[in-house]
């Protein structure tokens, strides 16, 4: 598994496919009639049978969305909501879909059966915030960033298509509002607290600079993002932006943390081995270079006393004048002082190295302490983390993006 995180969208597959304006009217048409076209229904709905692209309630996963909005409702934000549906192993939607279509059988054909409920917040907030469940149909609520690129992008809300009434609600316009109202003021008390989780862990991969937080403004509420702190100052030409959304940052995070936790609770020799093994195949090379860089310095350290010896020797001899020996005496001195430093440099390195076995040991006690993170703290993060890369996002052949995220262990360094 490699550190990357995917901004590929697996929604909305037939908007990929459409560039004719042809498609695009016939769709309209088809969604004032009130047609859902998606691949597959929303959690909750299946498609009726009998009338082609028409949303029926399905009885039997109509209370997964019942369940969440009740939790909301009692008060309970999206974090907690997602710990409580992994707690009572509620099946996510993935799950469902892979167990009625096949769907997804990469992810869960052979993986252990808790992914059968590994939600994420992700996951709890957009079911949160469709209006799918009070009867309504939402369309174009993504678009491509532009005419040549595939990246999709969430449009302004304004544009949104929404036809009311479509099928049968499993959740009332008074509890879906009010559920509305919890998750915006939520979002304004996370303000303060989203800079703290990740203060002074996030670098720049361009510049190594610190990423700074910011906001921007948005009709469906304020959203948080990191950029580079050096192109914030002083622009383009200094570094490039090196944005990443605090939410995605977060789950993907998440997402590594959780994962390790599980390893350390299911195996934690296997772990062991690996990061041993992850930790030798870094420093292994660094160790040798610092034991060649030692035996060098303490050889030479030895060939300046002898050579001091015999310059003390040689002048009281007569044998150079005491210009000479003062000259050349303070150039030996000088390079015996700076030759102690970086032995006591090398040899602290060299000490630190060999300490990797025992900093494995306690990352994982660590992680086992703090079971199965179901949301991040300052604490946490700063207990298991040294710090977190943050590359650009770049383009790839199929036209999504990818970025790379590069997590740093403390004690361990970089795993995968
Ligand atoms: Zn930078």
């Amino acid at each position: 598994m490699s550190d990357f995180v995917l901004f590929k969208n697996l929604f909305n597959e037939w908007f990929a496919k459409d560039t004719s304006r042809k498609i695009k009217t016939s769709m309209n048409a088809k969604f004032r009639a009130g047609e859902h076209t998606c691949a597959y229904a929303p959690i909750g709905y299946k498609k009726n049978p009998d009338i082609k692209n028409k949303l029926m309630i399905d009885e039997e996963t109509r209370w997964i969305v019942e369940k969440i909005f009740e939790l909301a409702l009692l008060g309970n934000g999206t974090s907690k909501i997602m710990k409580l549906l992994i707690a009572d192993k509620v099946p996510t939607p993935s799950y469902l879909n892979y167990k009625r279509f096949g769907t997804f059988s990469n992810i869960y054909a052979d993986a252990p059966e808790e992914k059968a409920w590994e939600w994420n917040i992700g996951q709890v907030k957009s079911i949160l915030k469709d209006e799918t469940y009070i009867g309504n149909s939402v369309h174009y609520r993504q678009t491509k960033a532009s005419f040549k690129s595939k990246r999709r992008v969430y449009r302004d809300k304004s544009e949104w298509l929404t036809i009311e009434g479509t099928h049968e609600p499993i959740i009332s316009k008074s509890d879906f509002d009010n559920v509305q109202g919890q998750l915006a003021s939520r979002r304004r008390e996370k303000k303060d607290f989203t800079t703290q989780v990740f203060a002074g862990l996030l670098k720049c991969s361009g510049c190594g600079w610190a990423l700074t937080y910011a906001t921007h403004k948005r009709k469906d509420g304020t959203y948080g993002y990191y950029k580079c702190g050096k192109y914030s100052m002083y622009g383009k030409g200094y570094c490039s932006n090196h944005h990443i959304h605090y939410d995605t940052l977060y789950a993907y995070v998440l997402s590594r943390l959780q994962y390790w936790s599980k390893q350390a609770h299911t195996d934690e020799e296997k772990l062991l081995k690996k990061l041993l093994n992850a930790g030798d195949r870094e420093s292994g090379a660094v160790r040798k270079k610092q034991e060649n860089d030692l035996k060098r310095a303490e050889k030479r350290r030895a060939e300046l006393d002898n050579l001091f010896t015999r310059l003390y020797e040689d002048w009281v001899a007569g044998r150079i004048t005491e210009y000479n020996f003062n000259m050349l005496s303070a150039k030996y001195q000088d390079e015996q002082a700076q030759l102690d430093e970086q032995l006591n440099g090398l040899k602290a390195k060299l000490n630190e190295t060999r300490q990797t076995s025992t900093d494995a040991e306690q990352w994982i006690s660590y992680i086992r302490e703090t079971a199965y993170p179901t949301e991040l703290t300052a604490p946490l993060l700063n207990t298991l983390i040294e710090k977190i890369v943050v590359h650009d996002a770049v383009k790839v052949e199929d036209g999504t993006k990818e970025q790379e995220i590069e997590i740093y262990y403390r004690f361990i360094g970089k795993i995968e």
